[in-house]
């Protein structure tokens, strides 16, 4: 009898606990349940680029620099990549028959203003300051320039690149953004010296990032590569002068070598110009 009491108690510590411990290891498991969710929501945020690529990468250079098409484009073309040239058609015109054979070969040519006006804090732009300017003339200049890409080469500018990568035109409390201006008139715009490439999900096409390669090794642009293969990002660069090392150039060699490590099928990486990444995404996201 006494020790059936024992017992008896001793069932009753046990169960005791065991009621105490119940709700905390149902916790428990539903925190890892929530957790498993997460993750697979995480997952399947990953975009899916084509032909079972892990990453997209497109190559873009400003201004329309003679370089360009005297040394850039033949590289290019030897390669069998294709790039987008975002320019201004003023310049473009030293070297337009340079200009005509890129578009022939398929290069991708974009709009970036027919003045290329930035901020007057840059002497240079100071008598064409953004600071100066009403969305109308920035309508203006975006509006002419396609219109001019047109008469020269033929072609209709679909991506836009913002000059100096600013965005805004007028001061202090009348300050605008152009922003909705290039998300009406193109269906990309980029920035430039940006710290993060594109998720292709969340991404703001009229505010695409760029990351600069101008004046960089290989082994500068290689961790770029590797972060967008890991998590599905789009990493657009953005170049100036196409050659030797030298002031606000794009490295020939480094090129080449990424050109290389891009066209390794076993790096999984869909090398392609803006337009046509942007329009694959935006076809492809829902
Ligand atoms: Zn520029």
């Amino acid at each position: 009898m006494k020790l059936n009491t024992q017992s008896f108690a001793l069932n009753l510590k046990h169960n005791k606990r065991a009621i105490t411990i119940f709700p905390q290891l149902l916790i428990l498991v539903f925190i890892v349940l929530l957790s498993d969710v997460t993750n697979a929501q995480s997952d399947s945020a990953v975009f899916a680029w084509p032909e079972g690529k892990r990453a997209a990468v497109s190559l873009s250079f400003d201004d329309a620099r003679e370089s360009q098409v005297i040394s850039g484009t033949p590289l290019l073309d030897q390669y069998g990549v294709k790039a987008t040239f975002y320019v201004v058609p003023s310049t473009m015109e030293k070297q337009l028959d340079g200009w005509k054979k890129a578009v022939t070969n398929g290069h991708e040519i974009g709009n970036h203003t027919l003045t290329h006006p930035c901020t007057g804090n840059f002497s240079w732009s100071r008598n064409n300051a953004l600071e100066d300017y009403t969305l109308k003339q920035i309508r203006n200049e975006l509006k002419e320039c396609n219109k001019r890409i047109r008469e020269l080469l033929n072609v209709k500018a679909e991506v836009f690149a913002y000059p100096c990568g600013q965005k805004f035109v007028g001061k202090g409390i009348n300050t605008k953004s152009y922003v909705p201006l290039v998300a009406e008139m193109f269906i990309a715009g980029r920035g430039w010296m940006d710290e993060a490439a594109n998720d292709p999900v969340y991404c703001n096409f009229a505010q695409l990032t760029a990351i600069e390669m101008d004046g960089k090794d290989f082994d500068q642009i290689l961790p770029l590569l590797k972060e967008a293969k890991k998590t599905g990002q789009w990493l657009v660069l953005a170049g100036h002068e196409m050659g030797e090392p030298g002031f606000q150039t794009t490295r020939l060699v480094m090129l080449k070598k990424l050109i290389e490590y891009a066209q390794d099928p076993s790096n999984g990486i869909w090398i392609k110009p803006v337009g046509t990444v942007a329009r694959y995404i935006q076809e492809h996201k829902d």
